[in-house]
């Protein structure tokens, strides 16, 4: 099948991985010139990527309706991302408050951790492509029609 994903952010990263992983034809656009730019930013700069507490106190701490996200935390838990980020050679600390950050405190070694994954599973990676509208018929996506900025 052939997928595309608007948005080059962690989100469309990851479904990008996880999608290729059944041999679907998966392409990401993204409109700005990088891809993760404000993962750059995250944990000024650090990116505290999850905690090390269990999936039942991060629904408890959702502000409202956290139920609603006990499957998604099943399916994907923290010890999923962990590890997903160490298999690409990122190392992981623990800081006060259960706090997970990555040894080098540097943000961009997470992004480039999901962009290796993404080329490896045979992503193809597109900036500068903003996605205008999706056109469908018949109720299937006949196609994205996505556009390089103009100067
Ligand atoms: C200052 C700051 C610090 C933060 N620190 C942390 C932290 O330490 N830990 C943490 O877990 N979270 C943190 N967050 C939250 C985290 O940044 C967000 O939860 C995360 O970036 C959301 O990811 P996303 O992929 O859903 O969205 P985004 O990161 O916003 O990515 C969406 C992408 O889609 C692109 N896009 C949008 N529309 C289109 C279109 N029409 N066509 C093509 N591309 C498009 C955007 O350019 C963007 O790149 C922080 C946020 C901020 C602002």
């Amino acid at each position: 099948m052939k997928v595309v994903i608007v948005g080059g952010g962690p989100a469309g990263l990851m479904a990008a991985i996880e999608s290729a992983k059944t041999n679907n034809d998966v392409i990401v656009f993204e409109k700005m010139e990088s891809l993760g730019k404000k993962l750059r930013i995250t944990g000024k700069g650090r990116c505290n990527i999850t905690s090390s507490l269990p999936i039942s106190d991060f629904i408890a701490n959702v502000p409202c309706n956290g139920k609603f996200l006990y499957s998604a935390f099943q399916n994907f838990t923290n010890e999923d991302i962990i590890n997903l980020l160490k298999d690409e050679g990122v190392d992981i600390k623990q800081e006060r408050g259960n706090r997970i950050f990555p040894v080098s405190d540097k943000a961009e070694d997470v992004l480039n951790a999901l962009l290796r994954k993404c080329k490896k599973a045979g992503v193809i990676l597109k900036t500068k492509h903003k996605v205008n509208e999706i056109l469908e018929e018949n109720g299937q996506v006949t196609r994205s029609n996505s556009r390089r900025p103009s100067k």
